[in-house]
């Protein structure tokens, strides 16, 4: 099989030297731990007192991580992408807005959304996290299984019914949509959700994705079941496959409330059981369709051996790769150049509310050894191929 993410030419060819040179200036921000703690605060208490950042917030790691404020203003990235054989996966970013009004906000901008990948090719996916759209307690408490006060119910049932007018909507318009993992502690509810949901529109095909975070102990037992489940349910399964994104706030709760953490010890552990996760589903692809959600070189080639193996066709709509916009463009580009399907979530919304993702974006590409080392690399690597060149 011929496929190499080694080729930084094809990875960057959309990016002109100047995009590159700002790309390299903000990864190499991202090494000064005072920064990027501080950073996202700051800027937060810039805005809100009306200081005229915006401009310059936008122009840069907004640039690098997000499409733009609206649907409209990430187009244009969407478009650069699908000319490159990408998809788009417009993902409404606003966070911590945590009372109904802004619920009801989001949900509104949801059903937008999957209109608009009802009708263009290049969104090949519509995305939504539960929290966006409801009550983070009710799911915490509906999660532990104890009693729920009216107030949680309600607040359930509301959450509930938004979560099944989003993907009947995306059903009938034959929109394929993410349901995003979150922390441990309200995930049962969430999984419940689109277990729900996923044995009421993935009966013919499949149109609800669930997400199964595999830095998590016990995943791979619970997929088992899961697909039983399926199989005696005669349903279909769709999984998004991701390591998982909130390693340390879930052990710093395990600590402080004494009980044993929920994450594998190691990264060697979560790598083992993502792969081993991918095999599984792959092994059950009669009903399983699978997007690996991973910026992991080893585990983006098993999936393609594993479809290369099989002799199974690269656009194959079961299989599909994904990256977040503005990080691994090496594996994305590569990918879709061999012939396979890959989509980008590309965030939205606006700059103020959107600071929370970007903060997370700069916490995780702030460790040298990791992600930032390894996008900086890239970077560095193409310049000095367009200088010889
Ligand atoms: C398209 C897409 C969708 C995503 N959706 C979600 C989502 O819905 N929910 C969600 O939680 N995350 C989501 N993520 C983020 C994802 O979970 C990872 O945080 C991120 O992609 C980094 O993991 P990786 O597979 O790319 O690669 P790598 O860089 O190889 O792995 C890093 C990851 O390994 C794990 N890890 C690192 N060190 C250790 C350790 N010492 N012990 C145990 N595990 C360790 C952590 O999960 C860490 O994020 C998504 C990512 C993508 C690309």
């Amino acid at each position: 099989m011929k496929l190499s993410f080694d080729d930084t030419q094809r990875a960057f060819a959309h990016k002109s030297n100047f995009d590159l040179q700002k790309a390299y200036r903000l990864f190499q921000t991202f090494s000064y731990p005072w920064l990027v703690n501080n950073g996202p605060k700051l800027a937060n208490f810039a805005l809100s007192i009306g200081l005229p950042i915006n401009g310059l917030i936008k122009k840069t790691i907004f640039h690098q991580f997000c499409g733009g404020e609206t649907i409209t203003e990430s187009a244009k990235s969407a478009i650069e992408l699908h000319a490159n054989g990408i998809g788009a996966i417009l993902d409404y970013s606003v966070e911590g807005e945590a009372d109904n009004q802004a619920y009801i906000a989001a949900f509104e901008e949801l059903k937008k959304v999957i209109l608009e990948a009802a009708h263009q090719p290049a969104y090949p996916f519509a995305v939504f996290k539960c929290t966006g759209i409801g009550s983070f307690n009710a799911l915490g408490a509906a999660s532990e299984g104890g009693s729920l006060t009216a107030k949680q119910t309600e607040e359930l049932a509301e959450l509930s019914t938004r979560v099944n007018q989003l993907c009947a909507l995306a059903a009938q318009h034959n929109v394929k949509i993410l349901i995003d993992a979150e922390e441990t502690w309200i995930q049962q509810a969430i999984d419940e959700l689109a277990v729900a949901h996923m044995r009421e529109f993935n009966q013919g095909q499949v149109i609800v994705y669930n997400t199964i975070q595999l830095y998590r102990t016990g995943r791979i037992a619970e997929i088992q079941r899961q697909i039983a489940a399926a199989r005696a349910g005669g349903y279909k399964l769709g999984f998004k496959l991701v390591r998982g994104a909130y390693m340390e706030k879930e052990r710093l709760r395990a600590a402080e409330k004494g009980y044993v953490s929920p994450i594998h010890v190691s990264k060697e552990d979560t790598d083992r059981d993502y792969d081993e996760a991918l095999t599984l589903c792959f092994e059950n692809k009669d009903m399983v369709s699978i997007m690996a959600g991973t910026h992991n070189e080893a585990s983006s080639y098993l999936l393609a051996q594993l479809i290369a193996d099989a002799q199974l066709d690269k656009k194959d709509d079961r299989f599909w790769f994904a990256q977040l916009y503005g990080m691994s463009d090496h594996i994305s580009f590569n990918l879709a150049h061999a012939g396979y399907n890959v989509a980008k979530y590309l965030p939205y919304g606006p700059v103020k509310e959107v600071l929370p993702y970007l903060s997370r974006r700069a916490q995780e590409n702030s460790s040298v050894k990791g992600q930032a080392g390894r996008e900086l690399s890239l970077i560095i690597t193409e310049m000095k191929r367009r200088k010889l060149a």
